[in-house]
């Protein structure tokens, strides 16, 4: 547990502020709470974030406490927990039903719980930030999991016109073309990423670059990682170290690249919209 000084730190806190958490397991790499605490500062709402790491075990007891929380707005989920919150909300939005999983959850006065997923939005968001259109865009998700399921939808929603999948799980990578052929049936869906060229978008998706992991997700040597040159946007979502092994070869052969912080910053808003709180008129 993280007993860091926090340099002008000041705890704000009244018998009526809103307490919204992060769930996750570990909670050490989270954003959130730097990102909405300093969104609540400037703009004066009395809530304050903070993270709750919880073992897989006790998800049921902290789902159970979140229903009888009066004065928690909801949460924020992270990995282990979004498939569990998901599973445990009484409503869902069309996306996290489709990818069976949630990173926002609302809790209603009774007690209800509402689920979103805004991992892909945030992704896009970022993408459009980078002067990407994503109107008939082509692009590579590298990793079907949780995050690239996310992103693969959002730009299938965006109006892609041709994602490419990977992952080493071949069961992920049909299930996730089967949902994207089914919801998006003009959407062309590869199952293989032969090469990267002429792409719009090449995103690592996977934990592969995460902390020390020097690895890249596509093997240097391969078809695919040679083909990839500028002006494709070179992105991932591992948000530790900031510049990945994947961010880093990107640069180095002149692309423009995406880290995983922009991918979080680009959903902070919608987040925070889900959970009741307006973020438009932060500075
Ligand atoms: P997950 O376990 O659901 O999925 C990871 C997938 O990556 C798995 O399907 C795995 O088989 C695949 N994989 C592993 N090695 C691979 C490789 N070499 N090539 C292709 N695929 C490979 O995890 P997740 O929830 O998708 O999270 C993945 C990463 O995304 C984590 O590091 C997480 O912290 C990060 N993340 C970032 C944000 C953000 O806003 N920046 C949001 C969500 C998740």
């Amino acid at each position: 547990m993280s007993k860091n000084l926090l340099p002008g730190w000041q705890p704000l806190s009244t018998g009526a502020t809103a307490a919204l958490c992060i769930v996750g397991h570990p909670t050490v790499q989270v954003q959130s709470p730097r990102a909405f605490n300093a969104r609540f500062a400037a703009i004066g709402i009395d809530a304050v974030m903070f993270s709750m790491d919880i073992l897989p075990a006790a998800i049921d007891a902290f789902v159970a406490m979140l229903r009888g929380w009066e004065n928690a707005p909801g949460c924020i989920v992270t990995v282990p927990h979004k498939q569990a919150l998901a599973a445990a909300c009484d409503e869902l939005s069309a996306r996290a039903r489709m990818l069976g999983a949630v990173n926002v959850v609302r809790r209603e006065a009774d007690g209800r719980l509402i689920g979103d997923i805004t991992d892909g939005l945030g992704f896009a968001n970022a993408a459009r930030g980078h002067g990407v259109v994503l109107e008939g865009c082509r692009a590579a998700v590298i990793g079907c999991g949780g995050a690239g399921s996310a992103i693969a939808h959002a730009l299938a929603e965006a109006g892609a016109a041709e994602l490419r999948l990977a992952d080493p799980d071949g069961g992920r990578t049909a299930k996730l073309a089967g949902l994207l052929r089914e919801s998006f049936p003009i959407l062309t869906v590869l199952e293989e990423i032969e090469d990267l060229a002429g792409l719009d978008i090449a995103v690592n998706a996977s934990p592969v670059g995460m902390n020390d992991d020097a690895r890249l997700p596509l093997a240097a040597e391969s078809s695919a990682a040679q083909s990839l040159a500028p002006p494709t946007l070179v992105a991932d979502v591992v948000t530790r170290p900031e510049i990945t092994p994947w961010l880093a070869a990107g640069r180095a052969l002149g692309c423009p690249i995406q880290t995983g912080a922009e991918m979080t910053g680009g959903q902070v808003k919608e987040m925070a919209g889900h959970l009741g709180f307006d973020f438009s008129k932060v500075p």
